[in-house]
């Protein structure tokens, strides 16, 4: 075949796949050309050389044909879809080659990740969003159907799918898709639109789990079927052959779940820190799980809690038993050291891509249940619910398999599975015969040497094998001519020369024959019991979700106990009491100081004040973490916890923690906002970690004072609220749900110590001025600051200086009304109606009217930033070249360019 046609074949089958890159078998290698050799080139590394032909020149990219599995997952990690052609013989004898299998990143079964590795669909329709995920390396498949594209968000967000395929209506969505494009890193395939077709995904969705199961599991939803159907036409279409693995169909409602959008997901730190970190996160934090699968299911856990008070008193027990029993407890850990992941294992078999080393491990893996159980049975666990959670796969089939594969595999196999040496003797009798036939040309090749040195008399003699010469008899060259006449020479070496013999060659052929036979049979058997394994897929996917489990609530137990946690006790909505509680996080790396929360129907609203960087948001986040944490089933970091179980948990954090993040802040802030106006119920937990404050300042009080009063009024859901407004304070005086309470600090000769305790009531001050202090704020502004708050304290007025004048003008700030008057009967007034730009020194001396506001524009700007500014979050420069502009103003420079806004 000419270079030409090989590429001419290559770019014909590229056409007729969508995927990104196309790898096509040459011999013993795949090779990249054209566009394809250059991409690949340029992200593996990869040196691209030129194929020419007929005048034309390609470039051509290669790796070797037992190398591919690394290089395709690269690409698909780097986000590309890899189509696969294979070559084969037809019939005839031709030589042809077709797209096997595309790799995407959600059906790439070689992965070397530990997570979950979904591929979701998503389909919108008028009334709601219907939504699949599929693992094809575990078998996982799960469908719902979301209200609104905002709880789709939140589902991507939960799932954190690796490939996304949109249906048809959602793909000249704009607005839609970007919105769900937000919530997961995935990248989104377009896949024939046939397949999301009601009538064709309803057929294939009960194809794949039977007509009974779809009844059963209460598949009711037609978008979300449609979804499924999407999903499992492209598991087959790219050729994974994984589609039995997926047995199991659960069809969930997003009621069952305790609700959490992705906003709440991503500022609690579940899974990763606000930065992007996996480390600092809750689940970092308390992941001792001993296998994968233990660590996926508890990140399953965290991301979906549960409102069922009966499923969490039963994970709750497991976990009182496993904590209080420790012993016991590092006795079931050490034996879960030895599972594999069993469920990526069937995955394995199903697809035919499982060597003798996967069945091993599911042999090894199959043996833990047992001993798991007695770990369990026989110990203080043996009442707890844990030994449920070990009856529930069926222990006879699993040790009938367990047997099967014990007597089946050798224990150390080759790599190659095509080349023998995977059985033990006694499996199969032909094999057996095989093997002896085999074994006994080779004990007789083993032993020629010898028996031609004795019989003939000759010394160094040696009998070996290569690649060209076969077997041969190495003589050497000393005693070469003494060789009887049977020998044949076949070559001459240095020292030595090498005969062949009639029997030899006889033997020789026997042992190419027998080897060859043994390796065929040997495959053979082994892809039935490969099969065989596969067609035990659910039951192996039953065992290895039994060891997950009791691995993830061995690690909360763990967790538990190492940290002195609590069970907390669950009752009706509306009570959360927790004790000396903690931040499960934060208490990890610092001296913590625990605080009390107490909340109910009665004192629902608690507006928590303190000065910056006292711990109000630390407060507010244990609070939903130690709700979170008791609707997984797992103790608490607190002395005591009593939890009304919550259906949602909804927060919004501070704008400038955003802002760190690149996300535009007030237009996000306030839909937020909104999103949790319109869905949190009074059965939800709200936290309000500052509202307002990426805007001016009478606006933002407005704005949060307006939330206070709604989410009280009609909402009626828990909430906490921690407001920089000391204003809001006071509505505790008009709504008789609100309570104020506050993170206390003492101040002695002027240095403040957070005391880190929460306490009831309003703070009195802010502590501002200090936190300028330690920020490094130049100590005249940190002292001018002191003098202005002072005065504001006592006198409720400050000196302003008007532009440029000389003469002092005094203005009022009403503290009460939030308003600027000018003090009667005193000063000059400034005319105030302009703006900074134009109010300009020589109005301001002139002026005399009283009954303006009077504050001078400038004075007025600078006091607005300085009250927005927010320290923690400036640089030391950057504050200081602010204060710079400051003091230029006050001191009326006039420099109108002074750049403020
Ligand atoms: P605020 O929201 O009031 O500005 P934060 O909650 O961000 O304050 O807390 C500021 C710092 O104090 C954080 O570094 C946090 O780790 C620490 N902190 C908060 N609460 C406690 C506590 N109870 N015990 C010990 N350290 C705490
Ligand atoms: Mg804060």
């Amino acid at each position: 075949m000419t270079t030409q046609g090989i590429v001419g074949q290559f770019l014909s089958l590229k056409e007729d796949t969508d995927a990104d890159l196309l790898a096509m078998q040459c011999g013993d290698f795949y090779e990249f050309f054209a566009e394809d050799a250059e991409t690949v080139g340029r992200e593996l590394d990869l040196k691209v050389s030129q194929k020419s032909s007929h005048g034309s020149s390609y470039p051509m990219a290669g790796v070797p044909l037992n190398d591919l599995t690394p290089y395709l997952k690269a690409l698909v990690e780097h986000g590309y879809r890899v189509a696969v052609a294979d070559q084969y013989e037809t019939e005839s004898g031709d030589l042809r080659r077709r797209i096997t299998r595309v790799v995407t990143p959600g059906t790439l079964l070689e992965t070397s990740r530990d997570d979950a590795q979904f591929l979701a669909a998503v389909v919108t329709g008028t009334d709601g969003v219907g939504l699949a995920f599929a693992d094809i390396t575990t078998g996982q498949f799960l469908v719902t159907e979301a209200a609104t594209v905002e709880d789709a968000a939140a589902e991507l967000y939960r799932f954190a799918p690796v490939e996304v395929l949109p249906g048809p209506d959602l793909r000249s969505d704009d607005e839609t898709l970007s919105r769900l494009r937000e919530a997961t890193d995935a990248s989104f395939s377009l896949f024939a639109t046939d397949a999301f077709a009601p009538g064709r995904a309803r057929h294939a969705v009960r194809e794949q789990f039977g007509e009974s199961t779809v009844d059963s599991v209460g598949l009711d939803s037609e978008l979300a079927t449609q979804a499924a159907g999407g999903v499992l036409a492209y598991v087959e279409e790219t050729g994974a052959g994984v589609l039995r693995s997926m047995t199991r169909l659960r069809v969930y409602r997003p009621s069952d779940l305790l609700e959490l959008d992705a906003t709440t997901q991503r500022n609690l730190e579940l899974i990763e820190t606000m930065h992007g970190d996996r480390s600092g996160s809750l689940f970092d934090t308390i992941d001792h799980t001993m296998t994968s699968p233990g660590g996926r299911l508890l990140r399953e856990w965290l991301t979906r809690p549960r409102r069922d008070r009966d499923q969490l008193s039963h994970r709750l027990d497991a976990v009182e038993a496993l904590a209080s029993a420790a012993l016991a407890r590092e006795r079931v850990r050490e034996v879960l050291d030895g599972a594999y992941d069993l469920e990526r294992l069937a995955s394995r078999a199903a697809s035919g891509t499982a060597g003798a080393s996967e069945l091993l491990s599911v042999r090894d893996t199959l043996d833990v249940l047992p001993v798991l159980a007695d770990a369990i049975e026989g110990t203080e666990l043996a009442d707890s619910p844990l030994t449920d959670v070990v009856a529930r796969p069926d222990r006879d089939a699993a040790a009938t398999l367990h047997a099967e594969l014990d007597e089946a595999l050798a224990d150390d196999p080759p790599k190659t599975v095509t080349q023998g040496g995977l059985f033990q003797k006694g499996y199969d009798d032909e094999l057996d015969e095989l093997i002896e036939r085999h074994e006994s040309v080779t004990s007789w090749l083993d032993t020629l040497a010898q028996r031609e040195k004795r019989q003939h008399g000759l010394s160094h003699v040696t009998v070996d094998r290569n690649k060209t010469d076969g077997y041969y008899i190495q003589v050497g060259k000393s005693v070469a001519d003494q060789v009887p006449d049977h020998y044949r020479q076949i070559k001459t070496l240095k020292n030595s020369k090498r005969f062949v013999t009639e029997e030899l060659e006889e033997k020789e052929r026997d042992v190419l024959r027998l080897e060859e036979a043994r390796g065929d049979l040997e495959y053979e058997l082994f892809q039935e019991l490969r099969e065989r394994v596969a067609q035990h897929a659910e039951l192996l996917q039953d065992v290895g979700r039994a060891i997950a489990e009791v691995d993830a609530l061995a690690s909360l137990a763990t967790h538990a106990a190492g940290n002195g946690w609590t069970r907390p006790e669950l009752t009706e909505p509306g009570a959360l009491h927790i004790e000396a509680g903690r931040h499960p996080v934060v208490e990890t790396t610092t001296e913590f100081v625990p605080n009390d929360l107490h909340m109910d129907r009665e004192r629902g609203f608690l507006i928590v004040t303190g000065p910056n960087m006292s711990g109000k948001s630390t407060y507010m986040r244990q609070a939903a973490l130690i709700t979170l944490l008791a609707q997984v089933g797992s103790f608490v970091p607190a002395r005591s916890a009593t939890i009304g179980v919550v259906d949602g948990i909804y927060t919004r954090v501070g704008a400038l923690d955003e802002l760190a993040q690149g996300r535009s802040t007030f237009m996000v802030e306030m839909q937020e906002l909104s999103n949790i106006l319109h869905s949190a119920t009074e059965e939800s937990l709200v936290i309000l970690d500052e509202v307002g404050r990426g805007t001016a300042t009478y606006d933002g009080i407005s704005i949060a004072w307006a939330a206070t009063e709604y989410l009280h009024n009609e909402v009626r859901a828990k909430t906490l609220f921690a407001t920089h407004y000391h204003e809001l304070t006071s509505l505790a005086d008009h709504l008789d749900r609100v309570a104020n309470v506050h993170v206390a600090a003492d101040e002695r000769d002027g240095d403040v110590t957070f005391l880190r305790t929460v306490v009831d009531g309003p703070t009195d001050r802010s502590y501002g001025i200090h936190v300028a202090d330690l920020a490094g704020v130049p100590r005249p502004v940190v002292d001018r600051a002191s003098d202005v708050l002072n005065r504001l304290r006592d006198e409720k007025a400050i000196e302003a200086k008007g532009g440029g004048s000389s003469e002092p003008v005094q203005a009022v700030f009403d503290v009460g009304s939030g308003q600027m008057k000018v003090a009667s009967g005193s000063g000059s007034g400034n005319p105030a109606n302009g703006s900074a730009q134009n109010a300009s020194a020589d109005t301001a001396p002139e002026s005399e009217s009283a009954s303006e506001p009077a504050l001078d524009p400038e004075m007025e700007a600078v006091l607005e930033e300085l009250e927005s500014t927010d320290v923690n979050a400036t640089s030391p420069i950057d504050l200081m070249a602010k204060v710079q502009a400051w003091q230029s103003k006050l001191a009326g420079d006039g420099d109108r360019s002074e750049g403020d806004r």
